[in-house]
């Protein structure tokens, strides 16, 4: 199918000097404009997964690595460095880590990945303009980084990857060392980078902030795939509750008083949840 963006085929990896499987047989396909999202518990691989996306592993981690990761039907190991940096764009956790400390400004932030890829000089002006206008931050072009809100500083770290024109962006959890502005923040950009039909792969533990925002969910246990489908199909397994995964706080609600919807699973939207419940409650006082 030509909109298949990225397939993983029995997947499995090791970190060096581990015997373990961090990740254990896994396949799934990805189509090209899905947002998805990489859920489980602490140590389950979710950044491991990130990190096999973006070929760090094995090729900066070391290693070993079995099975096939093809995007665009090309493995990411044969894909050259240059190349895969216009294919898979990743934002990590902490904004000041991904920030390169090295320039003064926030133009010349976004520009530094830029001159690293050897964009020439008119171009790199007119896609730093663009992306920072983009995101809001065209207004704090002349600041120094460091000056910027936690939000701002991972909305810069989210334009500086998309100034390298990726085709498709990670994200391990960008929101976890930010306060709800922050967060909002950053969910407010993704849903425009949605809308543009970019592929997006993200791994958070707001839950109901990602449940809005995602198509599809990666559940992921102790290396091992659990599920792959709608959050709500994938809420309402019942290994969200052995693995104590954690899930929207709607959708405990519904669970506690077993309400479902038409499809058989426990909602996971506020408004959904909402008016089920409206419905119970109109029927007892019936
Ligand atoms: P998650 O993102 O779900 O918390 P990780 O992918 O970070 O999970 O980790 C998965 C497993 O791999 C954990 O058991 C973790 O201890 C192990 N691990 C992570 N990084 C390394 C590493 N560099 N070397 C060896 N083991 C690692």
């Amino acid at each position: 199918m030509d909109n298949l963006k990225v397939e993983i085929e029995e997947l499995s990896y090791e970190y060096p000097f581990s015997k373990k499987k961090v990740l254990n047989n896994i396949s799934l396909s990805i189509f090209s404009g899905e947002s998805v999202g990489i859920i489980g518990r602490n140590g389950s691989g979710k950044s491991t997964l990130c990190f096999v996306l973006t070929g760090l592993v094995p090729s900066f981690f070391g290693g070993r690595r079995t099975g096939r990761v093809l995007i665009d039907g090309v493995d990411v190991l044969q894909i050259p460095k240059e190349n895969l940096v216009r294919k898979v764009g990743l934002v990590l956790q902490n904004p000041f880590s991904q920030i390169s400390g090295a320039k003064t400004t926030v133009f010349e932030e976004v520009a530094f990945g830029l001159e690293n890829l050897g964009i020439e000089r008119d171009e790199m002006v007119e896609r730093i303009e663009k992306v920072l206008k983009r995101f809001n931050l065209w207004e704090k072009r002349i600041q120094n980084p460091f000056e910027l809100s936690g939000g701002q500083l991972q909305r810069l770290a989210i334009a500086s990857t998309i100034a390298l024109e990726p085709e498709i962006l990670i994200l391990d959890e960008p929101t976890s060392q930010l306060d709800p502005q922050g967060t909002t923040e950053v969910f407010e950009v993704l849903s425009e980078l949605k809308k543009s039909g970019m592929t997006i792969i993200i791994v958070e533990h707001k839950f109901e902030k990602l449940v809005e925002y995602v198509d599809k969910l990666i559940f992921l246990h102790d290396g091992s795939l659990v599920g792959y489908g709608k959050p709500e199909e994938i809420f309402s397994m019942r290994e969200i509750d052995i693995y104590n995964v954690g899930e929207p706080v709607y959708t405990t609600l519904c669970k506690n008083i077993d309400v479902k919807n038409a499809h058989g699973n426990y909602p996971v939207h506020f408004n959904e949840a909402a008016e089920l419940l409206k419905g119970v409650f109109q029927k007892d006082d019936g």
